[in-house]
């Protein structure tokens, strides 16, 4: 089966006009993790691409842009149009283009990037060289190599999500202190305000009570945290199984799969 541009390709492509400002363009590209832009005109037909690294050509007259002003055919970066550092009339492919014909053209033309068209030359995805890459690794990698890159894929995700919770409680946790620490020191102060003394009696038991919550899934996340760094976040502590990805995002802390928690429990 010969595989197609539109089976790799990123379907609706972030997109900018001629018009834009050259680093609204270096913004979208940081903000989405992207290389290149396709430039649309009227009815989303493309008129060009824009690159980083046609910006980043771009940057250095940033930086003395009062010396070099008589250059000709450069723009400064900071106040430089979308259009005027765009390559012109891309070169472009259509969905049903097999693969392996658009991953020539952009290792013979030395391109990172082409924009996918339908017949009217509107704008239907964008092929990068990452997706050529990644396109090219799967077919080189045997089922068992896939299997095991999905699974450790979805692993490292949980683990980063986990990193990130465990960073907002302890940063809620902390938040919780402050609360205490302002109540207990209320006691010294005079005159004391009864309601407001009231008020912050209440904040203090309610954030009590979450804090207790808090701790435990703290030390849960650590303790998840700690078995990721050996590479046992997912197996059994007792019978070796893998312990679904679900269950370790519900509860982090636990060591045992389904089976062997409620064989302790009976
Ligand atoms: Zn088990």
């Amino acid at each position: 089966m010969v595989a197609l541009v539109k089976e790799w390709m990123s379907a609706d492509p972030v997109t900018i006009e001629a018009q834009a400002m050259a680093r609204d363009a270096l913004e979208l590209m940081v903000e989405h993790g992207i290389r290149h832009l396709p430039v649309v005109g009227s009815l989303g037909r493309v008129v060009g691409v824009i690159s980083i690294d046609d910006l980043r050509a771009a940057l250095p007259l940033a930086a003395a842009s009062g010396a070099s002003a008589g250059t000709v055919g450069r723009v400064e970066i900071g106040s430089g149009r979308v259009g005027e550092l765009m390559t012109f009339a891309p070169q472009t492919v259509r969905a049903e283009t097999p693969l392996a014909e658009a991953a020539d053209l952009m290792a013979e033309l030395r391109i990172g990037c082409l924009p996918v068209v339908e017949s009217q030359g509107g704008l239907v995805g964008i092929l990068s060289e990452t997706d050529a890459l990644r396109a090219l690794a799967a077919t080189l990698w045997t089922d068992e190599v896939r299997a095991r890159r999905a699974r450790s894929t979805d692993l490292d995700a949980l683990v980063v999500r986990l990193r990130a919770e465990r960073e907002r409680v302890a940063r809620e946790l902390r938040d919780y202190s402050e609360v205490e620490r302002r109540f207990t020191m209320h006691p010294q102060e005079e005159p004391v305000d009864f309601s407001e003394r009231a008020a912050d009696r209440t904040e203090a038991d309610s954030a009590g009570i979450f804090q207790d919550l808090a701790v435990r899934r703290l030390e849960g996340l650590d303790r998840a945290l700690e078995r990721a760094a050996t590479g046992r976040l997912a197996r059994c502590e007792s019978c070796g199984r893998r312990i679904p990805l679900s269950r370790l995002q519900a509860l982090p802390g636990n060591a045992l799969c389904i089976a062997c928690a409620r064989a302790l429990e009976g």
